[in-house]
């Protein structure tokens, strides 16, 4: 027995529905399903978009595969955001600059490869009103996410850029980058010598401390470090409040959860399918039937 929105979105799937879809492993529990196909729905574009876990060893299969079915496009994430720039017939500037993909489009003969995450991030800012320009920035962390956040720090104007990690080598090898693309000072500091830093900063933390397992835990305890902080921007979504914005915002600092970077890397992936750019009034209606749905 169907009940009457899967007879309607049943009858909406036709042979020219496009698909698209994401890699990663797992997909279980992404989010982009949910906010692709409310985006399709929400524009009326005859397309569907579906979870494809790709198992360790077999990227390669998979991008051939999704090239010999059509499929028009992908989103990519853990852990094939690198390897997959390898199976590209294009690879985006910013994406090489980034060093990772994350939106794969097809393009007659094969898939090209842009990094929406940087955007995400910005647009998550402006739409809270923040400014990076001339600002002191702190990045927690040097991973992927890192990499991407100071690429955008840097493009939009930051005076200079802390990084923090826990792994000192990887902190100094994203400072050199950074370097290479801008002109901006970038200082490399341990987890445990926060007090080095200065008054008034943009703080992103982008490690994976904080959810999970370790979702009672945060990149540095100290309370009076987040004294050091007016704005407070954890890349993590699940959970909505990490233990770092708590107390970020317990010292008075602004919080911005990574809710909006998800949503709006998303929205800007569905753009460079479609060749589309969404009104600012879409871009709000959407944002609430979105966060009206999300399961968290
Ligand atoms: P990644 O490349 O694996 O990097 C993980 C980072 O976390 C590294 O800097 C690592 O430090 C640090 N870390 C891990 N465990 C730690 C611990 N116990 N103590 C201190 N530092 C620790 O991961 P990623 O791709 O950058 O993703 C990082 C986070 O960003 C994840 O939570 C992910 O969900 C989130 N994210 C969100 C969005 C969004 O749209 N909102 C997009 C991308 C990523 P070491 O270098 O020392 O190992």
């Amino acid at each position: 027995m169907f009940t009457k929105d899967q007879v309607k979105i049943n009858n909406l799937i036709s042979g020219t529905t496009k698909v698209y879809g994401i890699i990663g492993n797992p997909v279980t529990f992404s989010l982009s399903p949910m906010i692709q196909n409310t985006l399709s729905s929400f524009l009326e574009i005859d397309s569907i978009y579906l979870p494809f876990p790709v198992e360790d060893g077999r990227l390669s299969n998979a991008i051939r595969g999704g090239h010999a079915l059509n499929i028009q496009g992908f989103n990519v994430t853990h852990p094939y955001k690198q390897d997959v720039m390898g199976h590209l017939t294009y690879i985006d500037p910013l994406a090489k600059q980034i060093g990772a993909v994350n939106t794969l489009k097809y393009e007659g003969k094969g898939y090209s490869g842009y990094n929406t995450d940087a955007d995400g991030l910005y647009t998550s800012l402006k739409q809270n009103n923040i400014s990076l320009e001339d600002k002191e920035i702190i990045v927690l962390g040097a991973g992927g996410a890192a990499r991407a956040t100071l690429m955008m720090a840097a493009k939009y104007g930051a005076r200079s850029i802390y990084i923090l990690n826990r792994t000192l080598d990887k902190a100094d090898l994203l400072a050199i980058e950074v370097k290479k693309y801008y002109n901006i000072n970038v200082e490399v500091l341990p987890l445990d010598e926060w007090h080095k830093l200065p008054g008034d900063c943009i703080c992103f933390q982008t490690t994976s401390v904080g959810m999970g397992k370790s979702k009672d835990k945060a990149p540095i305890d100290h309370d009076d470090f987040y004294k050091k902080i007016s704005v407070a921007i954890d890349l993590i979504y699940n959970p909505f409040e990490t233990l770092f914005l708590k107390k970020a915002k317990r010292q008075g600092s602004y919080t911005i959860n990574g809710l909006g970077m998800l949503l709006y890397q998303a929205i800007k992936a569905y753009e460079i399918w479609n060749n589309i750019e969404l009104t600012d009034s879409q871009l709000r209606q959407i944002e609430d039937t979105i966060e009206r749905n999300i399961p968290i």
